[in-house]
C-alpha cells in the first residue's frame, strides 16, 4: 500500500470502516504510519480511510495549535473504534480537510461531546471534551463512518462547492 492521501470522490471516503479487533503489532504499524502521514501533510487529525486503511482508527495532534487566549491545551492521541455517545450545544466551525484540498467550509458542529473508544491496547477510554478538540474529533469520527464534511452543507451550497472543487482538481491534474 502506498498510503497516499485519498481525495474526494474516492469511494473509501463514503464507506463505514471496519471495527478493529486486533490489538497487536499490525495495529501499532497502522497508527505509526497514520501519524507519519498526518505530520507530512500538516494536518491536525487523520482518519485511517484517508490513507486507504479500511479500519476505525483516528489520530489527532492539536499540540501545535495550543492557544494561550483560548486556554486550550493541545493533545496527541490515537483512538480505536471511537463513537460519539453524547452531543450538546452548537458552534459554527470553519474546517478544511486533507481529502478536499483547497476547500474550506463553515458548518455546524456540536459544542460538547462525549466519546467512547479503545486505546492501542484495547482498553476502553471515555473522553468528554469541547472547543477545538471536540470539532476535530467530530470531523475524524465522521470520516470513519463515511461522512465527509460537505454533507453538512445545504444541497445547493454543496453542489456549488463541489463544482468549484472538481474544477480546481481537474486543472491541478492537468498541470502535473
Ligand atoms: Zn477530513
Amino acid at each position: 500500500m502506498d498510503y497516499r492521501i485519498r481525495t474526494w470522490p474516492d469511494k473509501i471516503l463514503k464507506q463505514k470502516m471496519k471495527e478493529v479487533d486486533f490489538f497487536d503489532e499490525r495495529l501499532k504499524g497502522y497508527i505509526e504510519i497514520m501519524y507519519k502521514r498526518m505530520y507530512e501533510e500538516e494536518g491536525v487529525g487523520l482518519a485511517a480511510n484517508q490513507i486507504g486503511i479500511p479500519y476505525q482508527i483516528i489520530v489527532i495532534d492539536t499540540t501545535k495549535r495550543e492557544n494561550e487566549e483560548e486556554k486550550e491545551e493541545g493533545i496527541k492521541l490515537a483512538l480505536i473504534n471511537p463513537n460519539i455517545v453524547e452531543k450538546s450545544g452548537e458552534v459554527q466551525s470553519t474546517e478544511g480537510c486533507l481529502s478536499f484540498p483547497g476547500i474550506q467550509i463553515t458548518i455546524p458542529r456540536a459544542e460538547k461531546i462525549k466519546v467512547l473508544a479503545q486505546d492501542i491496547e484495547g482498553k476502553e477510554i471515555e473522553l468528554e471534551t469541547d472547543g477545538f478538540l471536540a470539532v476535530v474529533l467530530q470531523h475524524e469520527i465522521d470520516h470513519i463512518n463515511g461522512i465527509p464534511f460537505i454533507n453538512y452543507l445545504s444541497p445547493v451550497k454543496r453542489r456549488l462547492i463541489l463544482e468549484k472543487y472538481m474544477k480546481a482538481k481537474k486543472e491541478l491534474t492537468r498541470s502535473k
